[in-house]
């Protein structure tokens, strides 16, 4: 089955009890059981629920995968994959990862006694130089956010086998769409399926996906027992939004290429960053492990003052202000004061996060129209 199939059919059957073709929202805390321990596969919901199911098991099928787990949020995703260490154990992290994931390393699992190296993984050789007899897992986020770094997926599970560590994708920038990084070596992809899975910015929801049964039953004991679980009704959102995912990702990627030719062009623009220039640093290893570049990129004005930022994120109208993204209507956003602000700013500075740079989630509207607004707001 091909992607664009599994997304509309796996794991979605007919509802057994009505032929419902769309999986009803299982709205239930518990399931009646027959006699003790007579039941049809539910007990008590935060265990598992039918609607969550469904959800599970599709998002597996879309990253080929054996076992999907749905979470509350992105976050509460990276909680549970935290939690299969203990304390004294390392993690090895590129530098360049999303503010909440930085915040949760940093604020909240190093007091547990976990530590954490924020390293440059433009090239996957410098992992090695960071491991150690406690060193567990390598994380990753490809395309990074917001500087649209890439990481050779491929390259980073072999160190991680060489060394023995399981390697984490954070998947959320590419979506299943554009890349699928079990197949290319990790043992575990995190999304915030709040972004492009939703894909309509009406759910917060979280997802990880795995090959290796034993991975998946400990994170299933973890998701059980700590029970940042998702609702039905979360699921459901999840589940209609999936079913347009490739739909929506290929004018994403229309879309994106339009916008990035054209900022790129604009007098006033200094830098674009976007991972579809052929002369992007890692421009090849994009081309190879994606099967597109996405609506996701940013840019810096020639006049760097914080001023002339804040007029461009204040004039847009089909561009609104705001964090996330991955929705079908576009979003801009300012990374130093809004999604990376729990970044300490020489932190920010060191990895090439200036205060001037413009965030943009280039939504499927027309294009043309996404043209004009940027062009009126840069001015
Ligand atoms: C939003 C985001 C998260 C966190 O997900 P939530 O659903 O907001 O908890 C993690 N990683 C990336 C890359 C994100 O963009």
């Amino acid at each position: 089955m091909k992607l664009g199939t599994k997304l509309i059919h796996a794991g979605v059957a007919p509802d057994p009890a009505t032929g419902a073709i769309m999986t009803p929202i299982y709205q239930t805390s518990t399931f009646v059981q027959e006699a003790p321990g007579v039941h049809k596969g539910y007990e008590y919901a935060r265990t598992g629920n039918p609607t969550r199911t469904a959800l599970q098991n599709a998002l597996a099928a879309v990253e080929n995968g054996n076992h999907g787990l749905c979470f509350g949020s992105g976050l509460a995703a990276t909680d549970a994959i935290l939690k299969l260490l203990n304390p004294g154990d390392e993690i090895i992290a590129t530098n360049d990862l999303y503010g909440g994931t930085y915040r949760i390393f940093t604020k909240v699992f190093e007091r547990y006694g976990i530590r954490f190296h924020f390293i440059s993984m433009s090239d996957v050789n410098n992992i090695s130089n960071f491991v150690n007899e406690n060193t567990r897992m390598v994380w990753i986020e490809t395309p990074t956010n917001p500087l649209l770094n890439i990481i050779d997926i491929e390259g980073a599970a072999r160190v991680a086998q060489q060394h023995n560590l399981l390697l984490c994708v954070d998947n959320t920038f590419a979506s299943p769409y554009l890349q699928n990084p079990l197949d290319l070596g990790a043992d575990m992809v995190v999304h915030s399926a709040t972004k492009y899975i939703g894909g309509h910015s009406d759910v917060v929801h979280g997802a990880i996906i795995v090959k290796e049964e034993s991975i998946a039953q400990q994170l299933a004991f973890i998701q059980n027992s700590c029970g940042a679980v998702p609702g039905p009704q979360d699921c459901f959102l999840v589940l209609r939004g999936l079913k347009t995912l490739h739909v929506r990702m290929q004018r994403h990627c229309e879309n994106g290429e339009i916008i990035a030719h054209f900022l790129r062009n604009h007098p006033k623009v200094d830098k674009v960053f976007w991972c579809g220039f052929t002369d992007h640093p890692n421009h090849d290893i994009a081309k190879e492990q994606m099967r597109g570049f996405g609506g996701m990129m940013s840019f810096t004005l020639k006049d760097d003052s914080a001023e002339a930022a804040q007029k461009v994120l204040s004039r847009t109208h089909f561009f609104s202000l705001a964090e996330s993204l991955g929705g079908v209507e576009s979003l801009i956003g300012h990374p130093a004061s809004m999604t990376h602000a729990s970044i300490p700013r020489e932190e920010r500075l060191k990895n090439g996060l200036v205060d001037s740079l413009i965030r943009l989630s280039v939504g499927i509207e027309d294009a043309g129209d996404l043209q004009d607004d940027l062009k009126q707001a840069i001015g």
